[in-house]
């Protein structure tokens, strides 16, 4: 199974805002990293939880949807088409998001989860 780097995750996770104090500075909770790839991330300024999924093979093994939808994602930056999914997370019920990496210039962003859009 693949799983990204940490500190990759930690980094991006910079992108998202936190749900409650809508603060950006998170960390990723070392004791919950393990072999399942459900990681828990940590708001540095208010310590609220959320999940961090990182198996997104199983993942996209699981929602053959996701995959056909990726590649009609455009890049803010190059403005072309195609992102791979680096991993995801659930920042409150209401709202969940996808951190991709365009194909093309290799730019990272997020996405909101095409699952509860179209759902
Ligand atoms: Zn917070
Ligand atoms: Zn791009």
């Amino acid at each position: 199974m693949s799983q990204p780097d940490v500190q990759y995750v930690q980094d991006q996770l910079r992108l998202a805002q936190c749900a409650i104090c809508k603060k950006s500075r998170f960390a990723i909770d070392s004791r919950s990293i393990g072999d399942d790839g459900n990681w828990k991330a940590l708001c540095l300024d208010c310590h609220y939880h959320f999940p961090v999924y990182t198996d997104m093979e199983f993942y996209l093994q699981t929602q053959p949807d996701v995959s056909y939808r990726l590649k009609d994602i455009v890049c803010p930056h190059c403005h072309q088409r195609g992102v791979s999914l680096d991993f995801r997370i659930a920042m409150s019920v209401r709202e969940s998001r996808y951190f991709v990496t365009c194909l093309h210039c290799g730019s990272p962003f997020t996405e909101q989860s095409f699952l509860e859009v179209y759902e």
